[in-house]
Order: structure tokens, then C-alpha cells, then sequence
């Protein structure tokens, strides 16, 4: 009853804040004028899937990022690492962290078309690094918690994430294990009530801030479909060693950490829903996770091309702007094209999952796609900036940088291309 209580009311002080903001946004717009429409119920009367609540929502946190997040960017690129708990602290309250979590643990009880809004307008920081913690917390360490965890575990780790007062990481990847999920080697043996935990994680996103883990495990010795669970694994446990943050191309204000665990005494109750269960949840919170990730790059994508043409715009050689050259209007023109394209994939993925459909061919067709679209976006986008996109001052260098994880992380492009076969019934029989 005391959860209940406090989680309604922080779900209200979230639902409030939102609601504000939009009726302020749409008090604003309408004295503007637009057709007598504000520009939310405009955009959204045009829109495929996104409602005035989806665009009132993104404008909520785009100032939000305009204020709180992108004046520090690069100072966090710089140092390495952003201060996940503060960012945290302030999007929670804002409701931004649990947009499609249950009422109940302090989320707004949305469907997962919110969320992929959210993910779209986080590509509005300046960084891919922010935005991947961000995505991390909300989409990729707690669906599974949300979906099959016990009240108990919800109410201790799933509410406080929503929150923002607990900082989350997700435990997949290993030293000998990342393609390949399921010949990973964590162990957690059943000892009485306890699991006693050894092995390792490698690429830990946030592992180095973070207050607990969505860790999956061995939790015995079956088939390694059969052999698996998630676990909510507190940081703070005796045995839990992070033993370096791991330098990088990109990403530079996320931190990555490799972490060892050694005879880690965590309660068989912090299993998530079934024990042998967790390779299956972890392919489903998968799902999410790469929805998410395209969503996120999308508006990035956007954001580099914008960026390109208003430089090549004012940017002359042989006495005219670089942008009057055919071959970069051509160019730039197409890489737009491929931008809708992924975005009418990515809203009709949305649409059929959020009305219960198995997306996992068309979530991984466009994972495919916005890695591969990414890397050749950010390269010719570079070009066109001459010596300056060379330089480390300019997004496009940075995007450049970030954006070549798309293609290896959440399941690398080769394993989305095994996904799609396997769909396409091309995979060579055994
Ligand atoms: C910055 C960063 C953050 C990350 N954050 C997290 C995190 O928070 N949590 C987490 O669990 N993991 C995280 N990861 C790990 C990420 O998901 C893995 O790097 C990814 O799954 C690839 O695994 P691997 O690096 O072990 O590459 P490997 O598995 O060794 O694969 C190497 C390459 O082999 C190729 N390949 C793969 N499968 C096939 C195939 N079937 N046929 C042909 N070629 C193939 C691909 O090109 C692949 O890149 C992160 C990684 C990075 C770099």
C-alpha cells in the first residue's frame, strides 16, 4: 500500500509536469495563429502515428534537453563520462524515464509509441553517448523488470529507475561473448536462498555510475536456451569489481566498463520472473532495444544533413556555395530519401508491436538498415564540410564517431542479417 501510494503520487507530480508543459505549449501556439491549429494538433493530423499528446510530449523534452542537457555536451565529451545520476534525476521528474512503464512504479502508462517519440527527440543531444545511457535506463535494462519481475523487485529497482534516484546497467555482454549471447559464461549457483555469482561483463554502458544491473547469468547447466536468467544484481554487493573504463572511438561522454564478479551473494528472489527464462526475456527486451536505437539515430541522421547543408550553404568554392554543386544536393537529397524510408519501416514496426505483433524480422530489418545508413550518411556528410569535419568541433565529426557503434552494438549487423535468413527460411540446414 505505501509503494502504491507513493509511486501514484509520483506518478501524478510526473503526469502534472507533462500535462503542463503541454497545455502551456498548446496555449502558446495557439495565439500564433497556425491555421487556427495549434502546431502539435497540426503536426499530429498529418502524422502516422504519432497523437498532439506524442508531439506536446517531444516538445516538452526538447527544451528540456535545450536547457539541462546540451550546454554541457562537450564538456562531458571531454571529461568522459556525464553525471548519469543528476541527467537522471531531472528527466525522471520530468516523467521522461518510464513513458511506457505502469502507473504503478511511477511510469505514465504509455504505449511503446511514446517511447519511440522519446528515443527520436533524445537524438536532439549533441552526443550519441547521452542518449545510449538514457535508452539504456528506459529500454534496454528494464522491460524485462517491467514486464515479468515480482512486485517486490519492481517496487526496489524498477520504481527508482522511473525516478531517476537509481542509475541502471544491462549485463549481457561478456570478454568471450557477444554475437553469440548464449554461450556466455556467468554463473549464479544456488547456494540455499542465495545465488553466488562468478564471471564477468565486458561493454557495461553506465557500469561505472550505475546502482544495479540487469544481469543475465547461468543459472544452470541445460541448453543454453534453457540455461538462463536476468537478475537484478545490486552494484554494491562485495565481490563486484569494476575493473576499467574502456577508452573509445565514440560515445566518449558514456561510460563503458568492464566488470568482474566474484562470489557475488545476491537472493534467489532478485531472479525476473522464471528461472531459465532469462535468454528469451533478454530477445524480447532486444526488440525494444533496437527499435529504441533506431528511432534515436533517426533524428540524429536528420540533424547531421541539416547541419551540412546550411555549412555548404554558406561555404563557396569556385565562387559558388558548396551546396550548388549537383553532386551534394543529389547527394544530400537521396541520404534524405533514405531517412524516410527508415522512418516509415521504423513507424509501421511501432504500429504492429504496440498491437501485439512479433516484429523481431521488421525490428531487425531496420536495425539493419539505420547502421548501415549511419555509417555512409555520417561519411558523405564529413566530405562536404571539407577540412572542418575533420576537426573535433563540428557534430558531424562527432556523429561520424558515435554512430559506427550502430552497426556492431545491440546485435551486429551480420546477426540481424542471420535474424532476417532465419525469417527467410535461406539459413543452410544442419
Ligand atoms: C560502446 C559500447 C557499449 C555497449 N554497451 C553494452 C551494454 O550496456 N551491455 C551489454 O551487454 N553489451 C554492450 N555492448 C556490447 C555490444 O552489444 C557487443 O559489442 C556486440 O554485441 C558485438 O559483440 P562483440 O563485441 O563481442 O563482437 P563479436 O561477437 O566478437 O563479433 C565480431 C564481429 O563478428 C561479426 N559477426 C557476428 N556474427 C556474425 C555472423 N553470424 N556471421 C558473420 N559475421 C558475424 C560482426 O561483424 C561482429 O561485429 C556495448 C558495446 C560497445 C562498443
Amino acid at each position: 500500500m505505501a509503494l502504491c501510494g507513493r509511486a501514484l503520487q509520483m506518478h501524478f507530480s510526473a503526469s502534472r509536469h507533462f500535462l503542463k508543459t503541454s497545455a502551456v505549449y498548446q496555449k502558446r501556439h495557439s495565439s500564433e495563429n497556425v491555421s487556427c491549429k495549434s502546431k502539435a494538433s497540426s503536426e499530429a493530423a498529418d502524422h502516422v502515428l504519432y497523437t498532439q499528446e506524442h508531439f506536446a510530449l517531444k516538445d516538452s523534452l526538447r527544451k528540456l534537453i535545450d536547457q539541462e542537457i546540451n550546454p554541457f555536451v562537450d564538456k562531458w565529451e571531454e571529461e568522459g563520462q556525464f553525471p548519469a545520476h543528476r541527467v537522471f534525476k531531472i528527466l525522471g521528474t520530468a516523467g521522461f524515464l518510464g513513458v511506457n512503464k505502469p502507473v504503478e512504479y511511477g511510469g505514465l502508462g504509455l504505449d511503446f509509441s511514446y517511447s519511440v517519440a522519446v528515443a527520436e527527440e533524445l537524438g536532439n543531444i549533441n552526443c550519441g553517448g547521452i542518449p545510449m545511457a538514457i535508452g539504456v535506463q528506459t529500454d534496454m535494462a528494464t522491460p524485462a523488470l517491467a514486464r515479468f519481475g515480482s512486485a517486490e523487485l519492481k517496487k526496489e529497482f524498477l520504481l527508482p529507475s522511473i525516478m531517476g534516484d537509481k542509475v541502471a546497467c544491462l549485463g549481457v555482454s561478456e570478454v568471450g561473448a557477444g554475437s553469440d549471447v548464449a554461450s556466455i559464461k556467468t554463473k549464479a549457483v544456488r547456494k540455499g536462498d542465495e545465488f553466488v555469482i562468478n564471471g564477468g561483463k565486458m561493454w557495461t554502458t553506465t557500469g561505472a555510475q550505475a546502482d544495479w544491473m540487469c544481469l543475465l547469468a547461468n543459472t544452470s547447466d541445460g541448453p543454453p536456451h534453457r540455461n538462463k536468467s536476468l537478475i537484478c544484481l545490486p552494484m554494491n554487493l562485495p565481490g563486484i569489481h569494476i575493473a576499467r573504463k574502456i577508452d573509445k572511438l565514440g560515445m566518449r561522454s558514456s561510460d563503458t566498463a568492464e566488470v568482474f564478479f566474484e562470489d557475488v551473494r545476491v537472493p534467489c528472489k532478485n531472479i525476473i520472473g522464471q528461472e531459465g527464462m532469462g535468454f528469451t526475456y533478454q530477445m524480447l527486451q532486444f526488440q525494444e532495444e533496437r527499435l529504441w536505437g533506431v528511432a534515436n539515430i533517426l533524428m540524429m541522421m536528420e540533424k547531421v544533413v541539416q547541419e551540412t547543408i546550411t555549412y555548404t550553404r554558406q561555404r563557396k568554392i569556385f565562387q559558388q556555395p558548396v551546396l550548388y554543386h549537383q553532386v551534394v544536393h543529389f547527394r544530400l537529397a537521396e541520404l534524405q530519401t533514405e531517412i524516410e524510408l527508415l522512418r516509415s519501416l521504423l513507424y509501421r514496426c511501432t504500429a504492429l508491436y504496440i498491437k501485439g505483433n512479433d516484429v523481431t524480422k521488421l525490428a531487425s530489418m531496420a536495425k539493419l538498415k539505420a547502421g548501415r545508413l549511419a555509417r555512409e550518411l555520417g561519411d558523405s556528410c564529413l566530405q562536404y564540410w571539407g577540412g572542418m569535419g575533420f576537426t573535433s568541433d563540428v557534430l558531424v565529426s562527432r556523429f561520424y564517431r558515435d554512430s559506427r557503434l550502430m552497426s556492431i552494438g545491440a546485435g551486429a549487423d551480420e546477426v540481424m542479417l542471420s535474424i532476417i535468413c532465419k525469417y527467410m527460411d535461406t539459413l543452410p540446414r544442419k
